[in-house]
């Protein structure tokens, strides 16, 4: 299966991507389960090698579940395995919450009885209710935006599922060692052959104007844009300091009526539901729609080729690599592409930080400096998993030490699989901390 899904595909992998592959595959086949991490830049074509790693899994017998962290994503993933898979006599389904009752409870029919051997989903997939007949393998795209509970809760669906985290906000590898030190690392390195870089420029407030004239100049000639707004309704305070152009909805009026009156103008947001969410994704996929004004709901893993251009509002309050997976919407098909990242403050600092983004493409030279700058924790989006903040070490100064102590920690466990000796008497405290931390997020989280 995996085999054909690869012939039938449009492209040709690249060296990297076959690598990687072959990595998963072979970790795959091995009798113990499967941990990896695959890392690769915004646009770097993970979710083929997750499709071809997923039927590798039916064509051993079992399934495979592919999660996704917001519903949009979960939907175009299904299309794009519905379209890829189809040829080969699959018929995956969805799990999603928005989904009628009725046919949630299908699909968890057809997850339990083994009918169904491909499904993608949100969390959705991660509840009690779901039971699957012979889970394979799990793979969890853009595992930055999921908890640490969350992960687990998933591993734990069946005995011992091979699993697949991918991620498109690249972690630095000192990082990615301490926060996933039990995943083992596939990287694609580059993109697929034929992508332009992105033009990025940086905008001060008093130059807003610009970066619309520039934007409206690209659509007339034939682009579509994002312009990404950083929340839904403006807070109080921003309101008095007259920015209210953070707002989407507020943006949207201006982008519809001011700079582009003519042409077709979407709006998306996290609050609208699935159904009108998919209408304007949608459109804006056929090109009828030529503007998309939205929140940060696509900032990770939508792929519309025909995008050209990004406009970022108040970039200033995004982190770098948060920036990045922005402008990764655009450049994904033949065509040169554009990002302007507008901030809402005139002091250096801000636009510093933004000549950064600017001044790379490589997702994972803005991540180092994106670590830099705001420290590990934030940096890779896991504050609010309850990852503490790292004291004794230093990132990523303190790789080399990392390495030594996490071969150190392999080799006690070989030597003692019971973790019976004194020297692991810190080690369960602190596991047995963490595992209180995790029960207490997984209640939370229902
Ligand atoms: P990401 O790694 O950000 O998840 P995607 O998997 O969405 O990226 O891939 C981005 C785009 O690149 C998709 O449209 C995909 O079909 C395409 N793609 C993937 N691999 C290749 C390749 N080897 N050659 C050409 N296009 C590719
Ligand atoms: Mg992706």
């Amino acid at each position: 299966l995996a085999r054909e899904f690869l012939v039938n595909l449009p492209f040709k992998l690249t060296d990297s991507q076959i690598k990687a592959l072959k990595e998963i595959q072979q970790a795959m086949a091995a009798p113990h389960p499967m941990h990896r991490l695959l890392q690769g830049d915004v646009g770097s074509g993970k979710t083929v090698l997750a499709a071809a790693a997923a039927l590798s899994a039916v064509e051993a017998g079992y399934q495979a579940a592919f999660m996704a962290p917001t519903e949009i994503l979960a939907r175009q993933h299904f299309q794009t395995l519905l379209k890829l898979t189809r040829p080969l006599g699959l018929e995956p389904i969805l799990l999603a919450g928005s989904l009628p009752e009725a046919e949630k409870n299908k699909a968890r029919e057809k997850l339990a009885t083994g009918k169904a051997r491909l499904v993608v989903g949100t969390h959705s997939l991660f509840s009690a209710s779901v039971k699957f007949k012979a889970l394979g393998l799990a793979v969890i795209d853009e595992q930055h935006r999921f908890g640490v509970a969350q992960r687990l809760a998933l591993k734990s669906k069946a005995e011992r599922p091979d699993m697949l985290v991918m991620t498109a906000t690249p972690i630095p590898r000192s990082l990615a060692l301490t926060l996933y030190g039990d995943l083992d690392l596939s990287i694609i390195e580059g993109l697929p052959p034929g992508r332009s870089p992105i033009k990025t420029k940086v905008f001060t407030p008093t130059d807003r104007e610009q970066a619309y004239d520039l934007l409206a100049q690209e659509v007339s000639m034939g682009g579509q844009a994002f312009v990404v707004a950083p929340r839904i309704e403006p807070k109080d305070d921003e309101v008095e300091n007259g920015e209210d152009l953070s707002a989407a909805e507020d943006l949207f009026k201006f982008v519809s009526s001011t700079v582009l009156p003519q042409a077709k103008v979407g709006l998306l947001h996290g609050r609208m539901n699935a159904e009108d969410q998919e209408k304007v994704l949608e459109s804006f996929h056929q090109g009828r729609t030529r503007v998309l004004v939205a929140t940060t709901v696509i900032e990770v893993g939508l792929d519309v080729p025909g995008a050209t251009v990004i406009l970022i509002e108040s970039a200033d309050r995004f982190g770098l690599a948060q920036l990045h997976q922005l402008r990764g919407r655009v450049g994904r098909g033949d065509k040169s592409a554009r990002c302007f990242l507008v901030s809402s403050r005139m002091d250096n600092l801000s636009t510093q930080r933004l000549e950064i983004v600017a001044g790379t493409n490589d997702g994972f030279v803005l991540a180092e400096e994106d670590m830099k700058l705001r420290g590990p924790g934030d940096a890779a989006g896991i504050k609010q998993s309850g990852m503490p903040k790292l004291t004794w070490a230093r990132l990523p100064e303190d790789l080399p030490l990392l390495l030594q102590a996490r071969d150190l920690a392999r080799e006690m466990i070989a030597k003692d699989p019971e973790h019976a000796l004194p020297e692991f008497r810190l080690v369960r405290e602190v596991v047995d901390q963490l595992d209180e931390m995790i029960q207490g997020e997984l209640i939370e989280a229902g």
